[in-house]
């Protein structure tokens, strides 16, 4: 009887109502935590694990010395090498594939580089439509690198303290 008495009040002066208003109200003029993607982006680590990227050096020389330490690695054996000596007696890569659908991102690749060849960027945002796309050849990687190498070696630079 008691609990009928209480509802129907409840009811009739729309406490229910009010409540839910004042919580509304409450939240409406707090900072808004949430991000309107894709024109707004979170902050980014200087150690984000993106799409990856083959360095050069500053006169234009790979930096990659096809020792496959990146290859015996990779958990996911995502990495194909292959390689051949040069006349001046150094090693180069001939192929170099990443198949990203077989990636996990883990960053094995780019800790066990020696000369801090292959590097995973801060670039998220990238697809494939069709077979192949997501299949990160040498020239591929190889642009990825020319492309953000600026900001490349400004992460790493950042996160050198730490390493
Ligand atoms: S990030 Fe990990 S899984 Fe992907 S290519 Fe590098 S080592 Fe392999
Ligand atoms: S990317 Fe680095 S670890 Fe991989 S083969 Fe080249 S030099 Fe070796």
């Amino acid at each position: 009887m008691m609990n009928t008495a209480v509802r129907f009040l409840k009811s009739l002066f729309l406490l229910e109502l009010f409540r839910g208003m004042r919580l509304t109200g409450r939240h409406l003029f707090v900072r808004k935590v949430t991000l309107q993607y894709p024109e707004e982006h979170t902050p980014l680590s200087p150690r984000f694990r993106g799409l990856h990227a083959l360095r050069r050096y500053p006169n234009g020389e790979e930096r990659c010395i096809a020792c496959k330490l990146c290859e015996v690695v990779c958990p996911a054996l995502a990495i194909t090498i292959e390689s051949e000596e040069r006349d001046d007696g150094t090693r180069r890569t001939t192929r170099y594939d990443i198949d990203l659908t077989k990636c996990i991102f883990c960053g094995y690749c780019e800790e066990s580089c020696p000369v801090d060849s292959i590097v995973e960027t801060h670039i998220f945002e990238y697809h494939g439509e069709k077979r192949g796309d997501l299949n990160m050849t040498k020239d591929r990687l190889l642009a990825v690198g020319d492309k953000y190498e600026k900001e490349i070696a400004a992460a790493r630079a950042e996160d050198a303290p730490y390493r």
